[in-house]
């Protein structure tokens, strides 16, 4: 049997035609509904049965939650057509009962083989207007103002459903079958890492977990990375301080600024000392407070984040920012909370693993041209991922991880309002993912 999955243009040009579907309705973590419903279609289309939302996940574990009022606005919106895009099935949504991400299994009948991760949420980016960006000049720039595919997760759907297709055409055709069972993952709120952990139970056991990202560290098309080291451990949380308002002019000795506390908390994070054992990051990114010009402000909050490699690291700062927050808000007369919204572990990829993966991906060609021009085993990234959580839950229980890099050329940095990426990466992410599932879960090798 020949294994080697074939892409038709066909094939090609439905997979880019879904990136740019995803591009246009980008919807931020945990109010995925459109996105999770367009994927069950898709999906569903495919002959397969995905398992939705709260069908496959505790709605209690997600970290870092929108408000109630924001995920009942977003829900209502998924359910109404946008542009040409129809809207959320209410079938879908009803089965969500509030919660996005899906779940579906190949060969589901087989012991557990391989998972594959993908991530699906958008950013809180305004999307540039601007005419040389190729999302504008081509008609697919996001028809949801304030949110936008930034990072590169529309592609990694596409890619990942461009995959699927492709290995059951093999089956199909009789070039291939599965000896294991093929998990496809794909997780909500990714940014700010606050998705993975509510699926932990759902990679639990696997023998093999496999997930990757379109450029961070790789920004050129035809280069591939089959694993990363270095990714941060990061913890992301909000710091609220609760003091007294009070007459500015009158009676400011009755009052506990609040504010003022959060500054001082902001400064002291950034003079956090430096750990000899690795590197570390700090950030607050987002500070709000008070209620007017002339009153000693009773209220300020703020959303930070640190991250260290190794572990270690992030634990220290993690716990002195802690401690550093407690101690202003007692100097001060403020209560003061610390609230986790996101966390992620570090995580490396194994190196067999990532050798094999390197092999799979030299080996592959497209219309008689290699797909990849350039292939690593492994690459250095700075970055957190949300991954790494179920990459170290695979790996602990014995199994093996791996993420992995899709070199693409880039317009501008990820995050940025005109990041875009080269599609070709696309057909080359699909073809890549797929040789990797039926290498690892198919006949030619049953131990994994
Ligand atoms: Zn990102
Ligand atoms: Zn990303």
């Amino acid at each position: 049997m020949d294994a080697k999955p074939v892409l038709t243009p066909e094939l090609a040009r439905r997979i880019v035609g879904w990136r740019r579907d995803f591009h246009r309705r980008p919807e931020t973590g945990w109010t995925e509904f459109w996105t999770t419903a367009r994927l069950a279609g898709i999906l569903g289309d495919m002959g397969l049965a995905p398992r939705l939302g709260a069908e496959i996940l505790d709605k209690s574990s997600r970290m870092g939650l929108p408000s109630e009022d924001v995920l009942s606005r977003v829900l209502v919106e998924a359910a109404r057509p946008l542009g040409d895009l129809a809207g959320a099935r209410a079938e879908f949504l009803s089965r969500m009962d509030g919660a996005t991400g899906l779940c579906v299994d190949l060969a589901p009948d087989k012991a557990p083989g391989v998972v594959l991760r993908c991530d699906i949420d958008a950013l809180p980016v305004r999307e540039s207007r601007k005419p040389s960006h190729r999302p504008v000049r081509e008609g697919f720039r996001s028809l949801r103002e304030g949110a936008m595919h930034a990072c590169g997760h529309d592609g990694h759907m596409a890619m990942a459903l461009g995959a699927v297709q492709l290995v059951l055409d093999q089956i199909a055709q009789g070039r291939a079958k599965l000896t294991r069972s093929v998990r496809l993952l794909f997780q909500p709120a990714e940014e700010g890492v606050r998705g993975a952990l509510s699926l932990v139970p759902l990679v639990r056991g696997w023998p093999c977990l496999l997930a990757g990202h379109i450029g961070l560290a790789l920004p050129e098309t035809g280069a591939f990375a089959a694993g990363v080291s270095g990714a941060f451990a990061t913890a992301k949380f909000n710091v609220a301080f609760r003091g007294r308002e009070a007459h500015a002019a009158q009676a400011p000795e009755e009052g506990a600024d609040a504010l003022k506390g959060a500054c001082e908390a902001v400064l002291a994070l950034h003079a956090l000392p430096r750990h000899s054992r690795g590197e570390g990051r700090v950030c607050v990114g987002r500070l709000e407070g008070g209620s007017g010009r002339n009153v000693v402000p009773g209220f300020a909050r703020f959303e930070a984040e640190v991250r260290g490699r190794p572990q270690e690291v992030c634990d220290f700062l993690f716990a002195r920012a802690k401690a550093a927050v407690e101690g202003i808000a007692l100097a001060n007369g403020l209560d003061a909370s610390v609230e986790l919204a996101g966390q992620a572990g570090s995580a490396e990829s194994d190196g067999e693993l990532s050798a094999r993966l390197a092999r799979i991906a030299e080996g592959l060609s497209w219309d008689g041209r290699p797909v990849f021009g350039r292939v690593l085993e492994q690459a250095r990234v700075s970055v957190s991922e949300d991954a790494c959580t179920l990459m170290r839950e695979v790996q602990q229980g014995g199994g093996h991880a791996s993420y992995m890099l899709f070199g693409s050329d880039l317009a501008a940095g990820h995050h940025a309002p005109d990041f875009d990426f080269d599609e070709a990466v696309l057909a080359k992410g699909a073809l890549m993912l797929a040789s990797a599932v039926l290498d690892l879960a198919g006949s030619r090798d049953s131990r994994l």
